[in-house]
């Protein structure tokens, strides 16, 4: 079977690798369409976390299922299915202390195209399909379906997790595909006023089109004041971190409210080192303002309710879909445009 690869630092290879193995509670899956994600682009071209060679890449994908294993009850063949990215092995004993991300070692909810061969193939599987996929409901688009598994999840638990209320001042750092959705999020939530940060025109209209009340670029002011002065110096109530270096987090820390002030992480810090927490506007240490950083959420009931927001008209993710490629071996061609991100690109959707 035909699978793209990770062949080494920066490079991609089709190859032929072994067939996917169906377990009892499991399903194996033929793609319908895929999207390359930021996170395959660092694990090739550099930022990731260093892969093995012939890794099979991708975990952004919805799919039909081919064939179940003996325990499945919800699925069969036929079915067309959103695979979310994330897929927590929610037979795990830490999944019961509420540890969906992380339950049995770091990552472990994210296993496709990590520690589990990835959806660019001709064929994939998932250990446990009925907690794992997810039914796609009557209406929605396979560019909406694509867009529940990965972006619309991790932007709105940047959203979730600034435990936002409403009338909150949040400022979105980044509005890329999932900065966009955590503008969205935040909307949902009930924020008054939305700042976002980002200078791409075409995610600029959207981020206003998603609730933004405000879009700064970092290129013509200095983001922290600009904050600072559309608060009347008090700072917004939470910020949500969807993109930067570490920098960002300092810039989190000076833009946040002291005493209730939240910052929600989402991005991925490539590299090693440190990030810095600013002593001075982090209150020497005092300053009341909490920080989170957290995997997006995952497995079947949470990206069925994603899919419940966007058939109950709360949420269209499809604008973020800007670029459309058909055929399998086109999904190298995808992974290149997410690299080098031409203007008019925020996501590309590959049809099989
Ligand atoms: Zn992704």
């Amino acid at each position: 079977m035909k699978a793209l690869v990770f062949s080494g630092p920066g490079k991609v290879e089709w190859r032929d690798v072994d067939e996917p193995k169906l377990l009892p509670y499991g399903a194996i899956l033929k793609p319908i369409a895929v999207a390359p994600c930021s996170s395959d682009v660092h694990t090739v071209f550099g930022g990731g976390v260093p892969k093995q060679e012939n890794h099979v890449l991708g975990h952004e994908c919805i799919a039909e299922v081919i064939e179940v294993g003996s325990e499945v009850r919800d699925f069969k063949p036929g079915d067309k299915t959103a695979v979310p990215a994330i897929t927590p092995n929610w037979r795990d004993k830490a999944i019961q202390d509420g540890n969906y991300g992380h339950a049995s070692a770091p990552f472990s909810g994210h296993q496709l195209g990590r520690t589990q061969p990835g959806v660019f193939a001709e064929r994939f599987s998932v250990a446990d399909a009925d907690t794992t996929l997810a039914h796609i409901p009557e209406g929605i688009t396979d560019e909406q379906a694509l867009m529940s598994v990965d972006v619309v999840t991790t932007g709105f638990t940047g959203a979730e997790n600034a435990d936002i209320r409403f009338g909150d001042c949040v400022c979105v750092m980044g509005i890329g595909p999932i900065g966009l959705m955590a503008v969205a999020g935040a909307a949902l939530s009930g924020a008054g006023q939305i700042i976002a940060v980002g200078t791409r025109p075409i995610c600029v209209n959207l981020a206003k089109k998603y609730g933004a009340t405000t879009v700064l670029s970092y290129k013509e002011c200095d983001i922290v004041s600009e904050v600072r002065r559309l608060t009347s110096g008090v700072g917004a109530d939470a910020v949500i971190i969807a993109g930067g270096n570490a920098n960002v987090l300092e810039q989190a820390y000076d833009m946040t409210r002291y005493g209730i002030g939240r910052i929600s992480n989402i991005n991925y810090f490539g590299g090693t080192g440190y990030l810095p927490l600013p002593i001075f506007s982090g209150g020497r240490g005092m300053c009341g303002k909490t920080l989170r950083m957290e995997l997006a959420k995952g497995g079947r009931s949470r990206i069925e309710r994603m899919m419940i927001m966007i058939s109950c008209g709360r949420i269209d993710p499809s604008p973020l879909v800007t670029h459309h490629l058909d055929g399998l071996e086109k999904i190298d061609d995808a992974l290149y445009l997410m690299r080098d991100k031409p203007a008019d690109l925020i996501k590309v959707m590959v049809r099989i």
